[in-house]
Order: C-alpha cells, then structure tokens, then sequence
C-alpha cells in the first residue's frame, strides 16, 4: 500500500520537492509522481528518521566536537524558520533527549547517527504512536488527524510556520485563532520536507519556484542550486536563469503557470511572503532573447531585470542612459548616480549594442519584424554623422554640432514632441545637404516613433572601428 500526498499549491508542493530531493539523498526512489499525487509505499513511513538525519548532515560540517544537545540544535537548525517549535526541534525535546547521552560528538557520522536515533525516539514518541481522532486529514481527506493529547492534531504555527506566522494569510487559514484544517500523522511529518523545498538565497530569504507539476516544480528548482556569485540581484537573476533554462517544448505552458514564493523569516516566528509571477509574455521574451543580451551591458543586466519584471519601459531606460552620455560632464559633478546614468557617462560613444533594449521592448509590445527597420535607423545616423565630419571644418566643430542636434532631438524624444523631431532631422539633413530618408515619415506614425527616434539617436553618437565598435 502506498501512502499518498496531494500536491494543492506551493506549499504542498514545496514539501513535495523536499521529500523527492531527501529520499533522492538517501538512494530511495521507489515514491512514485502521477499529476497531483505522490505516493510512498507504507513501510517508508518508518524510515523518515533517517531520510532526515541523512539530508540534514548532508552539507553539514562539524568543525569541533560539541555536547550532543549542541550538535543536535545546530544539526536542526535548517528547521528553525520553517517549524519553529515543532516538537522535533523544540529546545525541551531535544534537551530531554540530550541529558541522558554522555560525551562530545566529534565526527559528522557520529552525529548522523545520533540524529537518526533522537529523530526516530521523538517521532514515534510524539507522532507515529498517537492514537487516531474521527476527523478526516483536510490535506489528503485518506486518513484520520491524530490526537494530541485530547486535542485532536491541527495544521499550526509549528508545522509551517511562514504561513502560520504571516499576518496577511493568518485570517485565511484560521477562525478565531483556531485551526480547523485537521492534520494526520503522515502529512504531519510530510510538512517536515518543505524546507528542503526551498532554496536560501544570499539575503537571507528562501524562493521556490511553483507550477502546478510536481516533477516539473522539482526540476525547476534543481535550477537554484546552480552556484551563483552573491549579487544584490540574486533572486532576479535567478528568475532569469530559470526562464532561459526551461525545455523549449515545455516553454509556453510552464511560462504561463510559473510563479515565485519568497519567504523573509523576521523575528523568531514571523515571516513575510513574497509571490511574483512574470507576465507570460515578458517571459517568452525573456526566454527566446535573453541569451542575446550583450556582454558588454553587464553592469546593467540587473537594472534591465528590475525595468522587465516591473513591467517598466525600456525605453525609460534608454532616456537615462543617453541623458548620461550628453550631459556627462554636469552629471560628473553629482554625487551617486543611478547605474543607466552612470554607464551613459562612461561612454566615449554609444555603441550599436544598446540596440537591444529597443529590439527586447518592441517584443515586449509584441511587435515584431521591426529588427531591420530598427537597424537601418541606426545605421542612417551612423550615416548623418559621417557626413557631419566630412562637411564640419574640423573634429571639434563637428563634435559640437552633433552635440546640438543630439540635445534637441533627444529633448524632443522626452517630451514625444514628433513635430519638434521632424523639424530638426529636416534641419541637420538640410545642412549637410541630403535628402531625408523616407524612414523618417514612417517614424512619425504611431508606435514607431520611439523606436526610429532611438535607434537614430544612437547611431548619431555612435562609433567607428577606430573607436572601438566592431565592424559587422
Ligand atoms: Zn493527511
């Protein structure tokens, strides 16, 4: 007979993914995964002590002996944010337990040992030997809630205490403070595996990430625990990596069911609970360009996360970016500047790969097949500017006037002013005696005027082979 689980939301589905990945640990792969459902045969029951001991020494590293009570309170520890006070790591349990064991545990077996046999004494003792109420179990409806005591067994603070312990859900899941989600002996100790679930990030939180498939949510976040360097961007850029990693045919459901759950554990039993989800076409966008995004604009792929998930325009992004190189020298003289200001300064000239932010917001609008339109901007600036220098008396002149074109089509760029666009393309086409390219008409209709306007503006400051821009 197997015992079964039910896989309802994040939460049951972090415990899914726990158990998968400790029994995994173990080398006990005999559950089975059908939809909702996981089901581990009946004698297993029996062996989660161990499964746990095993999984919590895994990466443990007992660096001096210690007492057995404060091997055990470290060993445990992983606990601590999600089951606080849960009979199997609250301080009297374990204390009790502790007292009558002598002498210092001074290898990681020892101590595996030891936590096999304290978490099999407390789980029979407390759980496993209890006597069964008449109510259903709310989380798999199959078996009966266990009594503790003469209260009969509920889900609480102690068995998940992110959600127990989270102002905003506590009205949800409670009436009048009291729990009526009834809880049995089996999914009790199932809970126990959601904080192998989730994965600890660099700032002290825990993400999982959730679709409604239990192995494809288990392979999901397998992706987390990829080596990162520590970023403040550590949980956007792994969002990131999760979207650019998932299968391609697997790509659009899981995109559109995907969501994260981040857990900031505050005080000893409190934590907030963070969800997100990525709108499904960011992701696609995400997930069919984000390989193309330029090496040379890493100092800016955090920023460019935040402008994407938050639903920010690229465009926004350019604005700075190009304010920053045409203003360099007065912003020079600010204090701190925000990385898109700060980067435009850094520039000697705009480079033909900030051409991505344009590319990745038109699919973003879902407009496509706008590359080469874009690219010919680009490249009629790139045009205009050489003819600027090949009429200009000398550099610095030409310099100074390229300058003061950029200035006002930028300005007319930030106030979408199209009249005041037009009038000083014709201008700077006129000077230098060129007919205005039929490009610049289609620009003024609705939609493709920023993308013409930029695309141009880039390359109107933009660079040669000499300067360092790769030829094509
Ligand atoms: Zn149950």
């Amino acid at each position: 007979m197997a015992v079964n689980f039910y896989i309802t939301g994040w939460l049951t589905a972090s415990a899914g993914v726990g158990l998968i990945k400790a029994f995994k640990e173990y080398g006990e792969e005999s559950f089975t995964v059908e939809g909702n459902k996981i089901g581990i045969p009946e004698e297993l029951i029996e062996e989660i002590p161990r499964v746990l001991a095993n999984i919590l020494t895994e990466n443990y590293e007992l660096k001096e002996s210690l007492s057995v009570k404060d091997a055990l309170q470290k060993a445990l520890s992983p606990f601590r944010n999600f089951h606080n006070n849960h009979v199997v790591i609250n301080n009297s349990s374990i204390k009790k337990w502790a007292e009558e064991k002598e002498g210092k545990v001074k290898s990681k077996d020892e101590l595996k040992k030891l936590l096999e046999e304290y978490l099999t004494h407390v789980i029979f003792e407390n759980i496993l030997k209890s006597k069964e109420s008449e109510k259903a179990c709310f989380f798999c409806n199959e078996r009966k809630a266990y009594l503790k005591g003469r209260e009969v067994s509920v889900f609480d603070a102690t068995v998940f205490t992110p959600l127990s312990g989270s102002l905003e859900t506590v009205n949800n899941f409670f009436y009048n403070g009291r729990s009526n989600l009834y809880l049995c002996k089996e999914c009790e100790l199932f809970f126990l595996f959601s904080s192998f679930g989730f994965t600890r990030t660099p700032r002290g939180t825990y993400i999982f990430a959730y679709v409604p498939d239990l192995m494809e949510t288990y392979s999901i976040n397998n992706m987390l625990h990829i080596e990162k360097e520590f970023s403040k961007e550590w949980f956007d850029r792994s969002v990131a990596e999760i979207v650019k990693n998932i299968e391609k045919e697997k790509a659009d459901w899981l995109l559109s069911n995907i969501y994260f759950v981040e857990l900031e554990p505050f005080g000893r039993d409190k934590s907030k609970i963070y969800t997100f989800s990525i709108p499904p076409r960011v992701a696609r966008a995400m997930k069919r360009y984000l390989d193309e995004y330029p090496k040379n604009l890493n100092s800016l792929f955090g920023t460019f996360l935040e402008y994407i998930y938050s639903g920010r325009n690229l465009y926004e992004l350019l604005l700075l970016i190009l304010s920053g190189y045409l203003f360099s020298e007065s912003y020079k003289k600010g204090g701190k500047l925000p990385p898109p200001i700060k980067f435009g300064t850094a520039q000697k000239f705009l480079p033909k790969y900030l051409l991505f932010f344009i590319k990745f917001q038109e699919v973003l609008d879902m407009r496509d097949n706008v590359e080469k339109q874009i690219n010919w901007a680009y490249a009629e600036g790139l045009n205009l500017r050489k003819e600027i220098f090949r009429n200009a008396e000398n550099e610095e002149r030409a310099k100074k006037k390229i300058q003061g074109i950029s200035y006002r089509l930028l300005d007319a760029v930030r106030r979408r002013d199209t009249d005041s666009f037009e009038q000083n393309v014709i201008r700077a086409y006129l000077e230098v005696e060129r007919e205005i390219p039929y490009l610049f008409v289609e620009a003024m209709k609705s939609g493709a005027f920023n993308r013409i306007a930029y695309a141009f503006l880039i390359g109107l400051n933009g660079g040669n082979k000499g300067d360092g821009e790769p030829s094509e």
